[in-house]
């Protein structure tokens, strides 16, 4: 049987396609290799939202080109937006490239495979799915008994907005929508399998619409909003219908869609976690209006507190960009000014990149590197200092934490033997110590917060959750969770 490798490059859109990529090519009788070095078939997903995810692909195929010179039946795929965004040209400026595969053409890799295997010209298919979008669902867990606690399901792709720095739209197309039946009847197979926690996935994941007109109208929504979606009503149907479900989460929401039936929906449903990831990109209304982001600060602050107000407790992160064309230093002042006001808990920070198709490329690139790197570095220590009085503010406090998996698996090196970790409600990093006895995987656990670290907090079980735990059984094992794939840079987005 033929063996495949996945590296993934890139933000959770392209961590679940990849998932998607390994489902395709086990249906069709390949496995997965132990390393690139056993595989017959690599594939590169890759990102090209900012320029140096291209450039790392671009090293990437170098590296490998010795890789596939050492047997000439080994095949090196490259999936994901910088397929989309480059197609046949990758072929003929990198030759050691076999397939080049668009986001919504995975289904067709294994065909793509085989035509090469009987001799077929390297080849790339990039065609959009527009007549009849395909949403690629996971395959049920067969050898293990444990489904992982969290999963990703897509309830929409592509992009219609233009942020002039995008070039999501380019890469992934028009908005399409997945019907609510199939996204309701996915969570409920992930649920009866043992998933506890589902993200649900679009790029302006709560523009959604019912392309069936399934959906009744969500308590709040008004009609004569053009920023109204049938998001809000997604998610109550979602909490009706599958009512094993712990927690429902989304990303990556556009400010735009933050209308009233979604906040209503967050004081209602006690399903949504106490957390929201809402890019604001800048808290100039100067840069806003040149970056078309369609909200002014004033605008993004209303609808966030309101937010807060009907949740209490609910902490938001973000996404920014430091250096967008003609960004002077009171702009960037007023993106520090949004940053305390509105005290965002997390936050990704990125130098403004250049990128082909994108509206930007008409305004020069004129805020030098070095100001680039300081103001990142400037944000980054202000929104370290949020989060620091944050976590140190909620030691001594319990928490319910959903509990992920064990820290080593995580890649988190956890001190000392078995150390289990998770989230809690608001998404804050959870280390739990002393409970390598016990079997607390998809668990829903009370913690008590012992100590605040950088990026993380630690705690121990309550005795009530001790008491209440499960010891640990040898081969209980969850089927390790796609999350553990080699994600070489996974970034929020
Ligand atoms: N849905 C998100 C939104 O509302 O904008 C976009 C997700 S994007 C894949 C992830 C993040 O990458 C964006 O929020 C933005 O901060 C950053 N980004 C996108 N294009 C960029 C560029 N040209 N330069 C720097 N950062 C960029």
């Amino acid at each position: 049987m033929p063996r495949y490798s996945i590296t993934t490059f890139g933000c959770q859109m392209n961590v679940h396609d990849s998932e998607r990529m390994h489902d395709v090519l086990r249906c069709a009788g390949y496995t997965e290799a132990g390393s690139a070095d056993e595989a017959d078939v690599l594939v590169l997903n890759t990102c090209s939202v900012r320029e140096k995810a291209e450039q790392k692909l671009r090293s990437e195929v170098g590296r490998l080109a010795r890789w596939k010179r050492e047997r000439a039946d080994r095949v090196l795929v490259v999936a994901g937006c910088v397929a989309q965004q480059e197609g046949e040209r990758l072929l003929k400026q990198m030759r050691a490239i076999d397939v080049v595969v668009g986001p919504d053409n995975i289904p067709e890799l294994p065909g793509l495979l085989g035509d090469l295997a009987i001799g077929g010209l390297p080849i790339a298919r990039t065609v959009f799915d527009l007549d009849a979008p395909r949403f690629l669902v996971a395959s049920p867990p067969s050898s293990s008994p444990r489904a992982a606690p969290t999963a990703f399901v897509t309830v929409m792709k592509g992009c219609d907005e233009r942020c002039s720095f995008c070039i999501v739209p380019h890469t992934r197309g028009p908005e399409r929508y997945r019907p609510s039946d199939e996204i309701v009847a996915e969570i409920a197979a992930l649920v009866a399998a043992g998933t506890r926690e589902v993200t649900l996935l679009g790029q302006t994941v709560n523009s959604y619409r019912d392309p069936l007109g399934a959906l009744p109208r969500a308590p709040g929504a008004s009609a004569d909003d053009p920023d109204e979606s049938e998001f809000a009503a997604l998610l109550r149907r979602v909490a009706a219908d599958v009512p094993g479900l712990a927690r429902l989460r989304y990303t990556s929401p556009h400010p735009r869609h933050l209308t009233p039936s979604l906040v209503l929906a967050h004081a209602e449903l006690a399903v949504l976690p106490r957390h929201v990831h809402m890019p604001v990109q800048s808290g100039s209304d100067r840069v806003l209006r040149r970056m078309i982001r369609r909200y002014t600060r004033a605008e993004y602050v209303a609808r966030t507190r309101a937010l807060v107000e009907a949740v209490p407790g609910l902490t938001l992160s973000t996404d920014i960009i430091v250096g967008f064309p003609g960004e002077t230093e009171d702009d960037f002042a007023a993106t520090l000014s949004l940053v305390r006001e509105v005290g965002f808990k997390g936050l990704f920070g990125f130098k403004y990149s250049r990128r082909p198709h994108t509206p930007a490329l008409k305004l020069p690139d004129d805020v030098p590197e070095g100001v680039k790197g300081v103001r990142l570095a400037r944000l980054f220590e202000e929104s370290e200092a949020l989060l620091a009085a944050h976590l140190s503010a909620l030691v001594g406090t319990t928490q319910e934490v959903l509990v992920e998996g064990r820290d080593k698996e995580r890649g988190h090196g956890g001190a000392g033997g078995a150390l289990w970790s998770g989230r809690t409600g608001r998404h804050e990093i959870a280390h739990i110590d002393g409970a390598g006895e016990l079997d607390l995987l998809g668990e829903v656990v009370d913690v008590s917060i012992t100590r605040a670290n950088k990026h993380s907090l630690q705690a121990e079980l309550t005795e009530a959750a001790r008491a209440a735990a499960r010891p640990r059984q040898r081969g209980l094992e969850a089927r390790p969770g796609r999350r553990s794939l080699p994600v070489v840079a996974a970034e929020g987005g």
